[in-house]
C-alpha cells in the first residue's frame, strides 16, 4: 500500500527507491525481530546494501562510489525505514567518510575512499560523545598527545555506535588543553583510528545494552598509538571539520524519520481499515482517523524541510538552520506517527509480531540523537532569532 498524493520529493530517484524497496523486501519483520531478541547485528542486510553500492552513494565516482547528491542518499535511507528495516545499522558508512573527502589530503583520499566505497573497509564508528561532556562537545577530555611520528590517545568515549562492526573510527580528541586555547572550539583534532590494530594495543570496546538493537558501545583508550599521518586536516581545527559533517548527518537521519513516519502511517491505516469493533472498522471513528491524519500532515511538512535542506546542501549553500529544522520536524513527525500507530493497534501494538513496538522504540532515539530537540531549539533561538545564548 502506498500513501496517497506523494510529494515531488518522494517521487524523485524513483529507480533508486524501487531498487532499495526490492532489496529490503528480502529482510522482512521476522528478520529484524529475531535480531532484536538476540541483540545481533544485521550483517546480511548490511552486506546486501554494500554489495548493491547504496552505502557508497556519496563517494565520488573517481574514488569508486556512485557520486550521487545528498538528496539521493536521503531517498535511499528513507526507503529503508519505510520498508520496516533499520538503516541505523550502517547509515554512518555513507556520511562519516565526508570528513576525509572534504578535509583529508590526497594520500588519505586515495588510500581510504576506494576501499570504503567497495566495503573492504568499514568506516562507521564516529567517536564524539563522552560520558562527562555529553552535548557540550568542546568539554570532551579524550587527549591525543603528539610524540614524534605518532599521537598517544588516552580517554573514554560513550555511545560510539557500530564500533564492533567497523574497521576504522573517526575520532574527535583534544590536542591542546582547553585552558591553553583562545576559543573552546580550538585545539580539537580529528583522526582516523584503525581499530583492527588498536584493539590489541590499548583500545577496549564494551557493548552497551539499550532499549533498541543499535550495536552501540563505550570505548576506552589506554595509550593507543595513532600514526601522525592519520590526522585529518590541520591539528586543532577538528571541531569545524566535524560540524561541517553534521549537517549531512542531520539531513540523512531526518530522511530516515520521514521513512519511519510513512511506515507507521501505512501500517496504521491498513489496520484501521480491516479491524472491526462494534460492527464497523475502527478507522471509521474520528478518534482513530484524526491522529493519523495529523501525523500524515506533520510527515509531509517535515518531508518538505528535508528536501529543502538537502537541496541547499547539494548546492553548497549554508543549511545549518534547515538541517536542524529538518531533523527536529522529522523526528517529531515519526514519533507522533509511532504513537498514533501504536494506539490504532490497541493491545496488538504491544505484540512483537506486528513490529510496531520495535519500530516505536527505534524511532524514539531521534528525539535525543544525534542532537536532542532542546539543542536544535537553542540553535534556532540563538542563531536565527538572535536571542541571547542560553547556555
Ligand atoms: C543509541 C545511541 C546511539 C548514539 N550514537 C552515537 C555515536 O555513534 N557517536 C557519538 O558520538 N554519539 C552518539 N550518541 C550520543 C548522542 O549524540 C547523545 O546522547 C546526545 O547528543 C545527547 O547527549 P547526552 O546523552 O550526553 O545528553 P546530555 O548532554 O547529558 O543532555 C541530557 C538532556 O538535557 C538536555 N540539555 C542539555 N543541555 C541543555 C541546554 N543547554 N538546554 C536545554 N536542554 C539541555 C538535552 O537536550 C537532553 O535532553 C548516541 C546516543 C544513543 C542513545
Amino acid at each position: 500500500m502506498s500513501l496517497a498524493a506523494p510529494s515531488e520529493a518522494s517521487l524523485a530517484f524513483a529507480d533508486i527507491r524501487a531498487a532499495v524497496g526490492k532489496l529490503c523486501a528480502q529482510f522482512p519483520g521476522a528478520y529484524w525481530r529475531e535480531l532484536d531478541r538476540s541483540s545481533d547485528y544485521p550483517s546480511a542486510f548490511v552486506a546486501a546494501l554494500t554489495q548493491a553500492g547504496f552505502l557508497a552513494a556519496l563517494i565520488p565516482e573517481d574514488y569508486g562510489g556512485a557520486g550521487l547528491p545528498l538528496k539521493a542518499a536521503a531517498a535511499i535511507l528513507e526507503e529503508i525505514q519505510r520498508a520496516g528495516c533499520n538503516g541505523a545499522a550502517c547509515h554512518a558508512q555513507m556520511y562519516i567518510m565526508g570528513a576525509i573527502l572534504r578535509h583529508g589530503n590526497d594520500l588519505q583520499k586515495q588510500h581510504y575512499l576506494p576501499q570504503i566505497a567497495s566495503g573492504a573497509l568499514r568506516l562507521q564508528a564516529f567517536a564524539v560523545t563522552e560520558p562527562t561532556s555529553g552535548t557540550d562537545t568542546t568539554a570532551l577530555k579524550t587527549f591525543a598527545e603528539k610524540k614524534g611520528d605518532h599521537y598517544v590517545v588516552n580517554g573514554q568515549k560513550v555511545w560510539t555506535s557500530r564500533a564492533a562492526h567497523s574497521d576504522l573510527m573517526l575520532l574527535l580528541a583534544r590536542t591542546t588543553p582547553k585552558e591553553h586555547v583562545a576559543k573552546r572550539t580550538d585545539g580539537l583534532s580529528v583522526f582516523i583510528v584503525d581499530m583492527r590494530e588498536a584493539k590489541d594495543a590499548g583500545l577496549t570496546i564494551k557493548p552497551i545494552r539499550t532499549m533498541i538493537n543499535h550495536a552501540t558501545t563505550e570505548i576506552f583508550f589506554d595509550n593507543v598509538r595513532v600514526p601522525a599521518e592519520n590526522l585529518i586536516g590541520e591539528e586543532g581545527k577538528g571541531f569545524r571539520y566535524i560540524l561541517s559533517g553534521m549537517n549531512a548527518e542531520r539531513i540523512l537521519i531526518a530522511a530516515e524519520c520521514v521513512g519511519d513516519a510513512k511506515w507507521f502511517i501505512e501500517k496504521a491505516t491498513a489496520y484501521a481499515k480491516e479491524r472491526v469493533v462494534f460492527g464497523r472498522p475502527i478507522g471509521q471513528n474520528q478518534g482513530i482517523q484524526f491522529p493519523l491524519a495529523k501525523s500524515y500532515a506533520a510527515m509531509r511538512a517535515a518531508e518538505l524541510m528535508v528536501h529543502e535542506a538537502a537541496r541547499l546542501y547539494d548546492a553548497e549553500q549554508a543549511c545549518g538552520a534547515e538541517a536542524n529544522m529538518a531533523k527536529m520536524l522529522a523526528a517529531d513527525a515519526s514519533w507522533e506517527a509511532a504513537n498514533a500507530c501504536l494506539q490504532t493497534h490497541g493491545g496488538f501494538g504491544f505484540a512483537e509480531e506486528y513490529d510496531v513496538e520495535r519500530k516505536f522504540r527505534e524511532t524514539r532515539l531521534y528525539q535525543v540523537a544525534p542532537i536532542s530537540t532542546n539543542l536544535v531549539l537553542s540553535y534556532l533561538a540563538e542563531h536565527i532569532l538572535g536571542l541571547p545564548r542560553s547556555y
